[in-house]
């Protein structure tokens, strides 16, 4: 089997030297346990966070450790009653190309549900993580305003598009004409604004103005930054901010700190808090599995019928995810960033 393992640990930007492809015998599943052969994995954000030793809500990846992340593939062994070859299954197998997991960790899918790469994106982790924010924390009504960063990747569109379907105005932030025009055009946002042609959050503020003549009710955090820094000002009293992501961060390293080179914003942050009793409230996705079936209740069907549309970006081979994940991190993804492992 192959897989990718991370070789050191990044300053800032991932590069390619801090990942290393390796090559071993299969895995022999234990009791319980069951064998996959990886057909596509995921790439998301969160995989930054694992490759730093900085205190978080997981443990790191450890050097020479296999990159985590969540895949699906062919059963090809199993030592568990619920699975037999030929099943096939989600699970946290890591970047590589097959992988052993517990029978109990891992999800069946129906392929006659429409294509195995949805558990990976929009009836994966990233749209349960939208629909789940956005309901719970950002509880959208009728007629309100709802801004979105990172609008086209699966967390983002899947934001946009209940909300839309919840009777709101929705305006996305992506990166260049093109995410934007998708933005519009198949998730059916009702603006979409470009951040790379606004230099600040200044600037980044008077075009969200613009866009969001009524204010904004719910800022769906995925980007922080600028983005972050134009919509505070226009955030209405009593307005929602579920906080998912803030990938502009990311490799900028000590999160927490004057991360992103923007002057201190915090007592202005903190007064807009207070003035505007805005609920501003951190979730994680893995704490609130619980939730998942209904989401596929109410989603799946949406996905099914073409209300709910979703875009993938699949790159070709395992050899290749170190790329296509450095990639991600800058925006070079045009929706849900896969990688065909077979
Ligand atoms: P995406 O597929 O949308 O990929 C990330 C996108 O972030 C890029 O395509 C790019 O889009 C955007 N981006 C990167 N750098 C910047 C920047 N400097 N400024 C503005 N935008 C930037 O990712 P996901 O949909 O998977 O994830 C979106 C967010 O949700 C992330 O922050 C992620 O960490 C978070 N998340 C949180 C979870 C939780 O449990 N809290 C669970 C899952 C995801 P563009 O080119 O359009 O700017």
């Amino acid at each position: 089997m192959k897989r990718i393992v991370l070789a050191r640990r990044p300053t800032g930007a991932p590069v390619d030297e801090d990942f290393r492809l390796e090559e071993g015998p299969l895995p022999t599943p234990g009791d319980g346990e069951v064998l996959v052969r990886v057909h596509y994995m995921s790439l998301d954000p969160y995989m930054r966070g694992r490759m730093d030793d900085a205190k978080s809500y997981a443990t790191p990846v450890p050097v020479d450790g296999t990159m985590e992340g969540g895949a699906v593939g062919e059963v090809i062994a199993s030592n568990h009653p619920q699975f037999a070859p030929g099943d096939y299954a989600f699970g946290m197998f890591g970047w590589a190309t097959h992988g052993v997991q517990p029978g109990n960790m891992i999800r069946k899918l129906d392929p006659s549900h429409g294509p195995i790469t949805t558990a990976l994106g929009v009836l994966g982790m990233p749209g349960f993580t939208g629909w789940f924010g956005l309901t719970e924390y950002g509880q959208p009504k009728q007629g309100e305003t709802v801004v979105v960063a990172a609008a086209t990747g699966p967390v983002g569109s899947m934001v946009g598009q209940i909300a839309k379907a919840r009777g709101c105005r929705v305006v996305g932030v992506a990166g260049g004409p093109e995410k934007c025009a998708m933005a519009v055009d198949t998730f059916g946002f009702d603006e979409c604004l470009d951040h790379r042609a606004y230099a600040d959050g200044k600037e980044m503020r008077a075009a969200l103005a613009e866009a969001c003549p009524k204010g904004v009710d719910i800022y769906f955090e995925n980007v922080a930054g600028k983005v972050l820094e134009g919509v505070l000002p226009l955030l209405n009293v009593g307005g929602r901010v579920p906080v998912c992501g803030m990938i502009s961060w990311y490799n900028a390293g000590a999160l927490g700190g004057n991360a992103g080179g923007e002057k201190d914003q915090l007592p202005k942050l903190w007064r807009t808090i207070l003035v505007n009793r805005l609920h501003v409230h951190g979730f994680i996705i893995s704490d609130h599995w619980n939730r998942y079936p209904e989401f596929l209740k109410e989603v799946g069907p949406m996905v099914g019928s073409g209300q709910v549309k979703f875009v993938e970006d699949i790159a070709e081979g395992l050899e290749n995810a170190p790329r296509a994940f450095m990639g991600m991190l800058q925006g070079k993804n045009k929706g849900k960033q896969i990688v065909k492992v077979i």
